[in-house]
């Protein structure tokens, strides 16, 4: 009993530090791309509705931090259209070449863990170009 409570403990540490660099990496990628959604152009500065939208789903550990994989978006690109996809491919290509989708899907099929300290290399790396 008392080792799985100690797991329980040690993993919710690490959901922590990830969502304390997400945070600070999320704001960074909104900064970055000036406030406006990378699949409708709408400029959002200063609305809540403005998101920071992954390319490959954030399930993905290994493209979760990857810049060329985020982009500002607002919130109805992001989740009503389910990151308007078709769009979000052809912005990333024309930003990064025509390889980028190759190279993102592979990058995001190897397993990855985060170790704590990586977290908080993002975290710092990323509150430093704030
Ligand atoms: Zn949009």
């Amino acid at each position: 009993m008392k080792k799985t409570s100690l797991k329980r403990r040690g993993k919710s540490e690490l959901s922590k530090l990830k969502a304390k660099s997400w945070a600070a990496f999320s704001k960074y990628i909104r900064q970055r791309d000036k406030y406006t959604c990378i699949t409708c152009n709408k400029n959002l500065a200063g609305s809540r509705a403005l998101q920071a939208g992954h390319y490959i789903s954030r399930r993905f550990n290994n493209t979760l931090f990857d810049e060329r994989n985020v982009h500002a978006q607002c919130m109805y690109c992001n989740m009503f259209k389910a990151g308007n996809i078709g769009v979000y491919t052809l912005k990333l290509q024309e930003k990064y070449g025509e390889g980028i989708i190759k190279e993102l899907t592979e990058k995001s099929l190897q397993i990855k863990q985060w170790t704590p300290q990586e977290l908080k290399d993002i975290f710092d790396k990323y509150s430093n170009m704030l």
